[in-house]
């Protein structure tokens, strides 16, 4: 247990519960505490139960007891040391054994069933090996989707191209009567995320007609034929409930460039999408089934796919903007319970780079935030830790190990600090010390801006100041512990500023190199047919002279935050113990602190200092 006793306990408390009497609720709980009624709380982690003495109860009543959820006890933790009440975390001790029993067992069970679960498989594989021909219900179907354009929201253009779909669906005599050709298929091409499924169900919701799925992934098995037959039986499936929407996921599994990939070409692949071109070809002038496909590689589909005839439309389905995250926020905020004060238009602004996806996921966070806190409504700070929690991790337990503590303490504030001193960067939201799932020891995190996006605008004082920033952490540590202290922590920070200056010198023509732009993009594909060309066009000459450029702006970057740092560092401690003790600082606040320094007279900081964190 991280929190032994951080007060004594008088001996003899009763561990018994009133049982004739309505329990306290945690939501009580907090309202007691705010209202000063508490005098004393004990919280047992392993049973996840806090017992609580109030004030005005009489001498030798048991404790109330209130049942805490995930996340509760730390967050009673802080109220209670907020409120100046009297704390004590104690595991009871038989509950400890139980507590040991219970994982032991669940270790068990879990071996057993992961043993059983390979066994099926390998069961299972088997089978499909001998009955390979047959596809069994690879795909699915669904009768009614259930699914609108109302419920797809930010990707307007989209939607507007498909409407057409629609009417071919629904009244395809129009378009036959004037002797148009009825499209084959559609590929919707865009990031993972931007609603393309959803879009594809809606098409079919809205029309009323059955929607057949598969994933592209699902096609190309081991056994050669097998790909090729699961689309004859899907097309055949599809012709007896036509008018109807064939949707394939993933379509880049299957149509690759032919002929690529290391090792020469994959038949099985190959067969298969043979078959789809056959079927597509095959479809009469109007067999009332329209195939959509969903790709975020269109790059690496053969261009056979692409022919007039087949995948002939192709729609971008990109992520949202400032408009379309409002609008999909709208849309998942419809069925659930949001406070008046949670403002959708301030989300949208903080949430640049979010898919629909992310958004939908971060809306149904903060719902479960909501109903574990057990409040009416989601509330603004719901949504604050429901977009750490998709974008940074889960909180963990802060840390009681101080050394380390105080390291993490001093690699954040060097971010926080240049966040706030340099002037070209996004405003600091919040530094802490909390650490995260996915070994997060703690994070400095800007407010981003809308317009503070890689949206092609960014200067170059922006760049090297935000170079700077993600420098600052081991800066901070540089000269706080010493260079030969410094820890392997900066990693992520270290190759996201090799990223940035690399982009300087070779995409942005932002070195002394001057205007020249030797790599255009670097999403690079694996396997696909622009292999061949990954091989830089530059001499080795030149290689040399960019990596100088790059280094150069890092060590430049890296001097302008030691001397930034070092220049503060009295109120680097003061901020540190103030973090250390607190383990988190609001952007707001950390500005002020900040600000009420650097403004003074240099006679004058000593004084100030002194003031800081005494609150
Ligand atoms: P894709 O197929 O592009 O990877 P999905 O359609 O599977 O993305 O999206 C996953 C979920 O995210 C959807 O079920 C929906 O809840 C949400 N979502 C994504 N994009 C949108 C959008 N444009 N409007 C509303 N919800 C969206
Ligand atoms: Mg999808
Ligand atoms: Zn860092």
């Amino acid at each position: 247990m991280v929190f032994q006793s951080l007060v004594i306990a008088p001996a003899g408390l009763a561990q018994s519960s009133s049982e004739e009497e309505e329990p306290l609720t945690y939501s009580e709980l907090l309202e007691d505490i705010e209202d000063g009624r508490v005098s004393r709380i004990e919280i047992d982690p392993s049973q996840d139960i806090a017992r609580v003495e109030l004030s005005d109860q009489e001498e030798d009543a048991p404790p109330e007891e209130v049942q805490l959820f995930i996340g509760e006890n730390l967050e009673l933790i802080e109220r209670a040391r907020e409120n100046n009440i009297e704390l004590e975390v104690k595991p009871s001790a038989d509950s400890t054994a139980v507590a040991w029993l219970v994982t032991n067992t669940l270790i068990a069970v879990l071996i057993i069933g992961g043993l059983l679960l390979l066994l099926r498989r390998s069961a299972n594989a088997s089978g499909q090996a001998m009955n390979f021909g047959k596809s069994r219900a690879r795909f699915q179907m669904e009768a009614k989707t259930g699914v609108m354009f109302d419920d797809v929201a930010g990707i307007e253009e989209a939607k507007e191209e498909l409407q057409e779909v629609v009417s071919f669906l629904k009244q395809p005599e129009k378009f036959t009567a004037v002797g148009a050709r009825i499209p084959n298929g559609v590929l919707l091409i865009g990031p993972p995320g931007t609603g393309k499924t959803l879009l594809a169900k809606a098409i079919a919701g809205e029309a009323g007609v059955p929607f057949f799925s598969i994933s592209g992934s699902e096609f190309v098995e081991m056994f050669v034929g097998v790909g090729a037959s699961r689309v004859r039986d899907l097309f055949r499936k599809a012709k007896e409930s036509a008018p109807c929407i064939i949707f394939i996921d993933e379509i880049d599994a299957v149509g690759r460039q032919r002929g690529t990939g290391i090792g020469g070409g994959n038949d099985e692949r190959e067969q298969t999408l043979n078959q789809l071109l056959t079927e597509m070809d095959g479809f009469e002038n109007n067999t009332g089934i329209i195939v959509i496909a969903a790709t975020n590689r269109p790059d690496v589909l053969d261009s056979a796919l692409l022919r007039p005839g087949r995948f002939d439309r192709q729609v971008m389905v990109d992520l949202p903007g400032y408009n379309g995250r409002l609008g999909i926020l709208e849309v998942h905020a419809r069925n659930k319970k949001v406070s008046p004060d949670v403002s959708l238009e301030a989300i949208a602004q903080r949430t640049p780079g979010f898919s629909g996806a992310d958004l939908a996921n971060m809306l149904n966070e903060a719902a479960i935030l909501t109903a574990r806190r057990r409040k009416d409504s989601i509330t603004p700070l719901e949504i604050d830790d429901a977009i750490d929690r998709v974008t940074i991790g889960l909180t963990l337990n802060p840390l009681m190990d101080s050394k380390k503590k105080r390291l993490i303490a001093y690699h954040e504030l060097g971010h926080a600090m240049l966040m706030t001193l340099l002037e070209h960067t996004d405003p600091l939201d919040k530094v802490t010390i909390i650490p995260r799932s996915g070994g997060i020891g703690g994070f400095a995190k800007p407010l981003l801006r809308q317009d503070s996006v890689d949206d092609g605008l960014q200067t170059r004082s922006q760049i090297l100041d935000l170079i700077t920033v993600y420098l600052g952490g081991r800066a901070s540590e540089d000269i706080v512990f010493g260079h030969d202290e410094v820890t392997n922590g900066a990693s992520g920070d270290i190759k996201a500023v090799a990223d940035y200056a690399r982009r300087m010198v070779t995409r942005y023509g932002m070195s002394d190199l001057g205007m020249f732009a030797i790599e255009s993009s670097d999403n690079q594909v694996f396997l696909g047919r622009d292999l061949m060309n990954q091989v830089p066009e530059y001499s080795e000459e030149m290689a040399t002279k960019i990596d100088h450029q790059v280094r150069a702006i890092i060590s430049q970057c890296y001097d302008r935050a030691r001397s930034l740092l070092r220049d503060n560092r009295l109120l680097m401690d003061r901020l540190a113990d103030m973090l250390i003790e607190q383990e988190t600082i609001e952007g707001d606040k950390f500005r002020e602190i900040v600000a009420s320094f650097t403004d003074l007279p240099e006679s004058q900081k000593n004084l100030q200092l002194q003031a800081i964190g005494r609150n």
